[in-house]
């Protein structure tokens, strides 16, 4: 498989040739990994998948080899080669020191969408939502996952939420685009700008931007407590929901859930480059060697890999006959209903019953029909390619002040006002000092809980309101040498004239 132009929505996959093999790699993973692997590849091989897979060993193995990402160096030579990775679940072994590796393979490989479908089957599967029918596109790379945490002072632990432009604008298109190319008909966009308008701010922002390209697609936006209590409630006015990583990734489990059984959904995590498949469910140690767990999760990965390299007809003819499958009551043993008149199968022998029924369509489920994705719909082969993101030019940023981040368990506000004050430096002036975001000096109240760290901001003094790096260096210098516990800095700029920062609750 080729990719050469790694700056568009989707890879040159889609483009392959009808009868190109196309190189995959393979983890059949830990637990029920394997038993529901070679499930899936045998209904792959059955459908006529055009795949050359190629093993790789991750997990469990690979943690205790000494590995603490659970994979090791020369895997990732498969996974970059391939660019399309088919993962089956993987056990992260108890205890420090292992971290995860579904995080590390996202970030290391820029899967920056992780796309989950989330499908009732009801009658066949029991579920109080029989019309659940939606798409959860979780940006997959930043916010809290940036991993970046530090301790501070005695009482407070910091996590920093990076939300970035190219980010949001890579996320938010790819939403759009998958709406577009799956006949979507809504994107709903979940965020929580009320109380983070910069981070969140952004995230809103920007799909209000680029919802415009797509007039044909209807549009909202919720804040997202009240979002995933009408998911809760009402799943059925949901069609695509596009939302940042952590709320993405709670927002998901439930999703699934809903529908009746974690064993039923796939996944996929795009990247510019490279893809990966996979079920959402772990290992589930406990019907581990059984031959009783749901392939189905992972054959609807698999599903969604053949549509992303090129073959929709088999990717049609799997999950048709898959449905077909679900409507004759033939199932594995998590989704039994005695009272439905199921039948219970183990993990092959469902397998075998999808083998079947290849090349029926259902008569109750609508039927599935896939084309190669051309998630540059609105474009034609002779218009140049939509990038991804285009880098802006750099505003006119101004540093206008600086927030001194100080650890002081002892003194009270007033006194910690006053030091700062008298070590201020002629070019910055204490302006406001906050407590866990509220302001504390001047006029705080009484109230206030306050921690030992206190955010101290500085702003210039020069009739043209800004300072220079130094300047900070300076107020630094003067702060250490009054005795001042400094945990870090933060510098206050404007960027084209509007403010970079926000303002301290109650200010
Ligand atoms: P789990 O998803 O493995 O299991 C939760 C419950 O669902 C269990 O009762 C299990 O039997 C059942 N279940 C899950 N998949 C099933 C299937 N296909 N068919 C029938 N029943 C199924 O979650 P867990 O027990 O919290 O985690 C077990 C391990 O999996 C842990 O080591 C965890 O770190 C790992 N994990 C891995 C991934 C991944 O690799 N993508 C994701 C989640 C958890």
């Amino acid at each position: 498989m080729k990719n050469d132009a790694p700056q568009t929505l989707l890879n040159d996959a889609v483009n392959a040739p009808v009868d190109t093999w196309v190189p995959i790699t393979v983890a059949h993973g830990d637990g029920i990994g394997p038993e529901i692997m070679a499930a899936t590849l045998k209904v792959l091989a059955a459908a006529g998948a055009r795949i050359v897979p190629e093993t790789i060993e991750i997990g469990e193995n690979m943690y205790l080899a000494g590995h603490s990402s659970g994979i090791a160096p020369e895997a990732w030579d498969s996974l970059r080669r391939t660019q399309v990775f088919l993962k089956a679940p993987i056990t992260t072994p108890s205890g420090g020191g292992y971290k995860s590796l579904n995080v590390t393979i996202r970030k290391t490989l820029g899967l920056y969408a992780n796309v989950r479908p989330c499908v009732s089957y009801a009658p066949f599967v029991a579920t109080q939502h029989p019309k659940l029918n939606l798409v959860i596109v979780r940006e997959n790379e930043e916010d809290l996952y940036a991993g970046i945490e530090h301790r501070q002072t005695d009482e407070v632990f910091q996590c920093l939420k990076l939300i970035t432009r190219p980010g949001c604008e890579k996320i938010v298109r790819y939403a759009f685009e998958y709406a577009r190319a799956h006949g979507r008909k809504k994107v709903t966009c979940m965020s929580k700008d009320n109380i983070m308008k910069m981070t969140d701010g952004l995230f809103h922002q920007v799909f209000d931007e680029i919802r415009t390209e797509y007039p044909e697609i209807a549009t909202e936006h919720m804040i997202i407590d009240i979002g995933a209590a009408r998911l809760a409630t009402k799943p059925e006015q949901f069609d695509v929901i596009v939302t940042p990583n952590l709320y993405g990734d709670i927002l998901s489990d439930i999703a699934a859930e809903m529908t009746g059984s974690v064993g039923l959904a796939g996944s996929a995590n795009i990247g510019e480059h490279v893809a990966m498949f996979e079920a959402i469910h772990g290992s589930a140690p406990d019907i581990a060697g059984q031959g009783i767990a749901n392939p189905s999760g992972l054959l609807l990965g698999a599903v969604m890999m053949l549509v992303h390299i090129g073959q929709p007809e088999v990717a049609e003819r799997i999950h048709n006959a898959w449905l077909c499958t679900i409507e004759d009551g033939q199932v594995t043993t998590d989704l039994h209903q005695a009272s439905a008149g199921t039948v219970p199968l183990g993990c092959m022998a469902f397998a075998d019953a999808v083998i079947e029924r290849l090349g029926r369509v259902p008569q109750h489920f609508a039927t599935v029909r896939y084309q190669a994705p051309t998630p540059q719909s609105n474009q034609t082969d002779q218009a140049p390619k939509r990038p991804l993101y285009l880098r802006a030019p750099a505003a006119a940023k101004a540093l206008v002040g600086v927030d001194v981040f100080v650890h002081e368990g002892k003194r009270t506000v007033k006194a910690l006002a006053g030091q700062l004050q008298a070590a201020s430096t002629p070019a910055l002036q204490l302006q406001m000092i906050t407590n866990r975001g509220v302001k504390v000096w001047p006029q705080g109240f009484p109230e206030t809980f306050c921690t030992d760290h206190w955010r101290c901001r500085f702003t210039a003094t020069s009739a043209q309101g800004t300072i220079g790096q130094r300047d900070i260096v300076e107020l630094m210098a003067a702060l250490t040498d009054a005795g001042i516990d400094v945990i870090k800095t933060e510098n206050l700029c404007t960027f084209n004239g509007v403010q970079g920062f926000a303002l301290g609750q109650g200010q």
